[in-house]
């Protein structure tokens, strides 16, 4: 098998690490093409108005100078002589569940995998407060291997993403899995964080405010706060089909 790497944390990340590791016990040959820098939070963009500049990091490891999904372009159209049959995008640096997957280039990393038609996974380790400066990617690492070892056997439909996620729990405390759906959190999460420079002038920073609540069952948040691995199957198609009809009749289409 070849798998295709990468991740939105940046080449020198320790989830990438973590993931370089997973990938070599399902595979003898692993390629890795990251950003140079983070690029959490930059969704599914491309990079079209500058160049794309391509550093050699050694055999099949390379950085790029954009984006997670620049890098899944690159790795399959230009670098990889053959077809990746796997594109494994993370591990983040932390969960991207909920809202977080409308922002996180660590998903987007595996929808252009998917996009290019290679069977895409996206993996992310959740932490706490308490363990935001050292996530527990050793979880991730305990547990992927046999995970997708078992999901690689199911044969999925061709826009399909799977959303992994791992608890915030030591590799023994894992709660098993779960089939999720994406949750959503109750309140507007994001904010503006305004400062004030040493001239005294305005500046500004995103900020995420996130207020514990009780997730409803069956989410990828509830999986997450009760200690289980998110599994939640996502498709690339976000049609609302049950609204078309509405819409139609509404416009007098019908
Ligand atoms: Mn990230």
């Amino acid at each position: 098998m070849r798998i295709l790497l990468t991740n939105d944390d940046g080449i020198n990340a320790p989830g990438l690490a973590a993931l370089e590791r997973i990938a070599h016990k399902l595979a003898d040959e692993v390629w890795v093409v990251a950003p140079e820098t983070d690029q959490s939070g930059k969704s599914h963009s491309l990079t079209l108005s500058d160049p794309l500049r391509l550093r050699s990091l050694g055999d099949r490891r390379f950085a790029v100078h954009g984006t997670p999904t620049d890098c899944v372009i690159m790795g399959i159209r230009h670098l990889m002589p053959e077809l990746p049959d796997l594109v494994l995008s993370g591990v983040n640096r932390g969960q991207n569940v909920a809202d977080d997957i409308g922002y996180s280039g660590t998903v987007a990393g595996a929808m252009e995998g998917t996009l290019l038609g290679i069977r895409s996974f996206a993996l992310s380790q959740s932490f706490s407060a308490e363990t935001r400066h050292d996530p527990k990617f050793v979880t991730a690492e305990a547990h992927a291997p046999d995970l997708l070892t078992r999901l690689l056997d199911l044969s999925l439909p061709p826009d399909i993403v799977l959303n992994i996620n791992f608890p915030d729990r030591p590799p023994e405390s894992v709660e098993g899995i779960e089939i999720t759906s994406q949750g959503k959190r109750n309140q507007a999460f994001v904010d503006i964080d305004e400062r004030s420079d040493g001239r005294g002038l305005p500046y500004y920073w995103i900020a995420m405010r996130r207020e514990r609540f009780e997730a409803p069952r069956g989410t990828d948040l509830r999986a997450m706060a009760e200690g289980r691995i998110s599994v939640t199957p996502l498709r690339l198609d976000m049609t609302a089909r049950d609204l078309a009809d509405r819409l139609a009749g509404h416009l007098d289409l019908a």
